[in-house]
């Protein structure tokens, strides 16, 4: 897969602490826009990233190729919803999973999908609850779960995040798992509100913490904890169902995505609804299989690597070959390279 975006501003390049999972570290920053649309580009793109993407209007969408676009169809409904009962549902459908809280404060949620779906969120939770919607926590900044934040704004929503997440939508960096140049995004996606390490929210009769998980999925990534609902929505640090998506060149890496869902499941208990950023609603027993399972791919690789092994003769070797079912969005080889390289970014 190759994409090649030819217009492209340069403005400075910038470092900072490393390993703290709150500061960026060796990228690009390219100057913000103010333009609601990033201006176009001309993609040169296969096709397999076209059909990722597919009706992207924004290079703002292709942030993330969308590991359910193939669920995408031309009509509604694109956006279900699914009852967990207390006022609090999942939206499904293309993009990330969104957690819904609804209340007499009003609504709480977590991540929006793509803008191409904004108003087609707004109108499911409609149908939830007769109040605005009154924040929506970004798990991270990749454009399947923060793609709608313009949308959001306009019915009043204030946008939360950490702090990595607003940093990172005003840059321009290589993605080289993907071979593309990821463009700054428009500052209307930005969020309004960001915290460090941990923000609770008193809403709708919940303690909602907010908790950063350092150098995970990404390096802003956010698990939202419902105490009272006994809810925990993990974003991207946990793929439900399939292999992980370890985005090394937003910061991420395995060891921390291990520790993400350790301090999830360390919250939960046997009737913890637990919600991935994708794949289907799971459990704290799911969760510890998930566990084991990265910690198996981090110390296969790294033995591998530790012996001399090369990446090449490690993708060869197929040492998660007994994960071969798991494989979807992301491929087994992809997670091994993932995997090797945040094995060097300690
Ligand atoms: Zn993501």
């Amino acid at each position: 897969m190759h994409v090649q975006i030819v217009s492209f501003r340069r403005a400075q390049v910038f470092k900072s602490l490393h390993n703290t999972g709150r500061h960026l570290t060796n990228v690009t920053f390219a100057k913000p826009s103010n333009r609601d649309r990033p201006m176009k580009h001309i993609l040169l793109a296969s096709t397999l990233l076209l059909a990722a993407c597919s009706q992207a209007e924004t290079t703002a969408d292709a942030a993330e190729p969308n590991p359910q676009a193939a669920a995408e169809t031309p009509s509604k409904p694109n956006i279900t919803s699914q009852d967990l009962g207390g006022g609090f549902h999942i939206l499904v459908g293309p993009g990330g999973n969104i957690g819904v809280s609804t209340g007499a404060d009003g609504v709480y949620m977590i991540d929006d999908k793509f803008a191409r779906f904004g108003q087609e969120i707004i109108d499911v939770v409609a149908t939830l609850s007769d109040k605005p919607i009154t924040y929506v926590l970004n798990t991270h900044h990749h454009g399947d779960h923060s793609g709608a934040n313009v949308e959001m704004k306009a019915v009043g929503a204030t946008v939360v995040a950490h702090d990595n997440v607003r940093a990172r939508m005003g840059i321009s960096y290589m993605n080289e798992a993907f071979g593309r140049q990821q463009d700054a995004r428009p500052a209307g996606l930005w969020p309004t509100l960001t915290f460090s390490e941990e923000l609770t929210l008193w809403f709708n009769g919940d303690e909602v913490r907010t908790i950063h998980t350092p150098a995970g999925h990404t390096d802003g990534d956010t698990i939202v904890h419902f105490v009272e609902a006994n809810i925990v929505h993990l974003g991207d640090n946990f793929f439900n169902g399939s292999l992980p998506f370890v985005d090394v060149d937003s910061g991420g890496t395995i060891q921390g995505m291990i520790n993400a869902q350790q301090i999830a499941y360390d919250l939960s208990n046997d009737a913890t609804r637990v919600i991935p950023g994708h794949g289907a609603l799971s459990t704290k027993a799911e969760l510890r299989a998930s566990i084991k399972r990265l910690q198996a791919i981090h110390d296969r690789v790294k033995a591998r690597k530790d012996a001399g092994e090369s990446l090449e003769a490690i993708v060869a070797a197929d040492p998660l070959a007994d994960m071969t079912e798991l494989e979807g969005f992301m491929k087994k080889g992809d997670v091994i390279k993932a995997t090797w390289r945040s094995l060097d970014s300690k």
